[in-house]
């Protein structure tokens, strides 16, 4: 790190808090040296309150480019110049930059695109398919929204009656009025309905965070008949690396049971191609990391 931090180095930050548990600043800091080139990302603890203060900092010195994770990815939004497409759509930023460190921040969403290519590389297309989700918070909502642009031809989406319920609405409305896949939004404790919607899907989706501390004991599927050898099921969550839901879906023969480490992978490699304009050495990276 010494030899390669000098008076030139260019600063990519990490907005978030909790956030010393991420693995983005080892994965981009490993691809910096890796590919040889001269930046440093470092990770710091910013909620709601410093959110304007960090904004103003990453314009005064001129930090090239910025993740963002909770609570910050909505509330950033006011503070930046321009939002991509997809940020717009889904109304959340996970990647900021800042061309040439000028202060025009741009916002973007990495998120929905790296599940779509996580999904890929496993062989998984979202095109012309019925996809049954649960969750419609940050993560569910970009997922839901990409995989509409990528084409799917159904959304289901489950919810429980919490506070984004109203949000999971909004975004069944946006696929809906914006894009040619149909969307649905059905309370969750409809349980009749969620597994009939599961047997008639390719893909289920998972993307509540249950299956993660403290709910690592909890998964959404625990009937054996509702996995099927043609279900492929994804779930977003990477710590564990198979979580309840997905030991659940593989020990009853689903046809693939994906975690979310490649999601990870690929909303990173994305947002580094943003900052740098190079493609990340993503098999080194899945070497080290994974
Ligand atoms: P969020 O709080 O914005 O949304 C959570 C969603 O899950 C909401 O729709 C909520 O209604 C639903 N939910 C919460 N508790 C539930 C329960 N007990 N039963 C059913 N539904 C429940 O959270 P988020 O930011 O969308 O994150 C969700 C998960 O996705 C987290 O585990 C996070 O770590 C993970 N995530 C992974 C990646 C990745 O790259 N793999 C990226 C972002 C988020």
């Amino acid at each position: 790190m010494t030899e390669r931090i000098d008076g030139h180095t260019l600063l990519i930050s990490l907005i978030a808090t909790p956030i010393r548990h991420s693995l983005s600043p080892t994965m981009h800091n490993e691809a910096f040296a890796k590919l040889g080139l001269d930046y440093a990302y470092m990770a710091f603890e910013v909620g709601n309150d410093e959110l304007s203060d960090a904004v103003q900092g990453i314009r005064a010195l001129g930090i090239r480019g910025s993740n963002v994770s909770m609570p910050n990815k909505q509330a950033i939004i006011p503070y930046l110049d321009e939002l991509s497409p997809a940020a717009k759509l889904v109304g959340a930023v996970n990647t900021v930059t800042n061309k040439d460190g000028k202060g025009h921040l741009v916002g973007h969403v990495t998120d929905g695109t790296g599940a779509m290519r996580a999904l890929k590389e496993e062989g998984v297309e979202v095109k012309d398919q019925i996809v049954t989700m649960t969750g419609a918070g940050g993560a569910g909502t970009a997922i839901a929204i990409q995989a509409a642009l990528d084409g799917a031809k159904e959304l289901r989406i489950f919810n429980i009656n919490d506070q984004h319920y109203k949000n999971a609405e909004a975004t069944v409305k946006k696929i809906n009025d914006n894009t040619e896949c149909t969307a649905t939004l059905t309370d969750l404790s409809n349980q009749v309905a969620f597994k009939q919607s599961i047997s008639e899907s390719s893909i289920y989706i998972d993307a509540t965070g249950v299956g993660m501390k403290p709910l690592q004991e909890e998964s959404l599927i625990n009937d054996p008949e509702v996995i099927r050898p043609d279900l492929v099921v994804f779930d977003v969550v990477y710590i564990p690396k198979e979580t309840k839901l997905l030991k659940f879906a593989r020990e009853h023969g689903a046809k693939k049971t994906i975690n979310g480490l490649g999601m990870m992978l690929y909303q990173g490699a994305e947002a580094f191609k943003q900052f740098t304009g190079e493609d990340m050495p993503v098999d080194y990276i899945k070497e080290l990391l994974f």
